[in-house]
């Protein structure tokens, strides 16, 4: 096949589980300059996310996990290691190329929203698709049906000031989700948030991502936020280690799942034909 640069696979079958691993994070190595000595932060951490996986990253603060986060979306390189998201590796491309690849394929959540306080709700969220070049008339018709699913859409004219914690982290979703990426990346995305208004964002994100068929790799200090998760990695002394107790189909997770999992209106971001994410991508 000639593969378009950025272009992503599918792992084919529909399901996401089997063939091979949607990200895969090889030996990765990262160390700070700390006046006259190297502060090791990643040493050799390795792990692999199958497509529509929704994985929990733990560790102390401190331990390195948004530091791991910027190396998978490629905003930071490591000093050794590798990082493949959908058969391209991330850390064999150019800066630029980096930037369009995570500008297409990835998605971000932060802890305190880093929501753009002088544009209003809509213009937030249509942002990142009128920077992957959309009209603002197409952007708006991508970021509408995902502000109506965060519960928002009355609000699309507010200014996020006007907003409560809670609802700016749901436009945030909306706008992480807005160009359709593979892969979100959140980093402790309810550590801003009092516990309910934490849960019901949880629920918002599981459900427009793993029930979705997207990846979601989530970093929090907290185990109540990983039961969320399919998979839970432990970040210590720079290396990534398997919960045991949290292997695919044993966690709450399944629980939470219910019967019929709930799926955004992916027909309307199949018709969306912006870049190459829908090349590969059948069977979504
Ligand atoms: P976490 O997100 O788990 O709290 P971080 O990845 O932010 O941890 O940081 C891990 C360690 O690396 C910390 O000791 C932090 O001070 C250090 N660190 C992070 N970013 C930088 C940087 N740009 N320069 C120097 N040290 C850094
Ligand atoms: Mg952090």
């Amino acid at each position: 096949m000639n593969r378009q640069p950025h272009t992503i696979y599918d792992s084919g079958d529909g399901s996401g589980r089997s063939g091979a691993p949607f990200v895969r994070l090889l030996g990765l190595s990262k160390a700070y300059q700390e006046g006259d000595r190297q502060r090791v932060v990643l040493q050799n951490a390795s792990a692999e996310f199958h497509r529509g996986e929704f994985v929990a990253l733990l560790g102390r603060s401190g331990s390195g996990k948004s530091t791991l986060l910027n190396v998978v979306s490629g905003i930071d390189r490591p000093d050794g290691g590798q990082v493949w998201i959908g058969g391209q590796e991330l850390t064999g491309m150019s800066e630029r190329d980096r930037t369009l690849f995570r500008r297409r394929h990835i998605g971000f959540v932060f802890q305190f929203f880093n929501l753009i306080p002088t544009l209003t709700v809509m213009e937030n969220v249509t942002l990142p698709v009128e920077l992957n070049g959309a009209s603002p008339k197409a952007a708006r018709q991508q970021a509408e049906p995902l502000l109506h699913a965060v519960g928002l859409l009355e609000r699309a004219g507010a200014y996020p000031d006007k907003l409560s914690g809670g609802e700016q982290q749901r436009i945030a979703i909306a706008r992480a989700l807005v160009h359709d990426p593979q892969l979100v990346l959140a980093d402790e995305p309810t550590g801003n948030l009092d516990e309910d208004t934490g849960e019901s964002v949880l629920a918002l994100l599981d459900r427009l991502t793993r029930q979705a068929g997207k990846n979601l790799l989530m970093v929090t200090h907290s185990p109540e936020s990983a039961t969320w998760s399919d998979r839970v990695y432990h970040l210590r002394d720079g290396k990534l280690e398997l919960d045991p107790a949290a292997k695919p189909g044993f966690t709450t997770a399944s629980a939470r799942k219910g019967p019929a999992p709930v799926r955004l209106e992916t027909a309307h971001f199949a018709a969306g034909g912006h870049g190459p994410q829908g090349d590969g991508e059948a069977g979504r």
